[in-house]
């Protein structure tokens, strides 16, 4: 919709040629664990290392700006790129999100909507005023998001990855795949037979 804003950043790059990878210029988050994250340790230093003149600013709840800053960017797990090539002009810059309401991020509008994960996590809805979509992370949606998607004029797609990491499943074997599954289920039913196209983040390469 925007290739100059990312949705989660488990494979950038992977997914991505260098080329586009510097044309990103924001990154939409839905929580701190690695598989959704782990993209922007590789950004951030490619861009560093290559065009440090550009910046990808990270959006997201307040949670989560608040454990990328003090868990990955720390210069311990993985250098502060907020002060890199300068404090000045970074390449890697936060921003905070308010849940519930909508901001303009690049050419999108966005309103993060929390939904349940075993970290603070947060469901997006996008659109460019034209068409949209709802992006929920590793989890299925709440019913304010399946709301939200409902409400939506111009919804092409509902993009859900309900499962968790395996150690995560292990840990909390309630919330294991077969019970998000079903629970996902449920709300497709009350989505009105939305599309559901369930694309895991190679493949929805946002
Ligand atoms: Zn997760």
């Amino acid at each position: 919709m925007d290739d100059r804003v990312l949705v989660d950043a488990g494979t950038v790059g992977g997914a991505l040629s260098v080329a586009e990878q510097i044309e990103i210029e924001h990154a939409l988050i839905t929580h701190s664990h690695l598989d959704h994250t782990v993209g922007l340790a590789f950004l951030t230093d490619t861009l560093a290392m290559i065009a440090p003149d550009r910046r990808v600013t990270v959006a997201s709840i307040s949670p989560v700006v608040r454990s990328l800053q003090s868990h990955a960017f720390n210069d311990a797990l993985w250098p502060d790129f907020t002060n890199i090539p300068s404090g000045a002009a970074p390449v890697l810059g936060f921003r905070t999100l308010a849940e519930g309401n909508e901001a303009r991020v690049g050419g999108l509008w966005v309103t993060p909507v929390p939904v349940e994960h075993t970290v603070p996590t947060t469901g997006f809805v996008i659109h460019d005023g034209q068409t949209g979509f709802v992006y929920s992370g590793d989890t299925g949606p709440t019913e304010r998001l399946w709301r939200m998607a409902r409400e939506m004029r111009g919804l092409k797609a509902i993009i859900v990855r309900d499962r968790l990491p395996e150690p995560a499943r292990r840990a909390r074997p309630s919330l294991g795949a077969p019970h998000a599954r079903a629970a996902a289920a449920g709300d497709r039913q009350d989505a009105g037979g939305l599309a559901d196209l369930g694309l895991p983040h190679q493949a929805a390469g946002l």
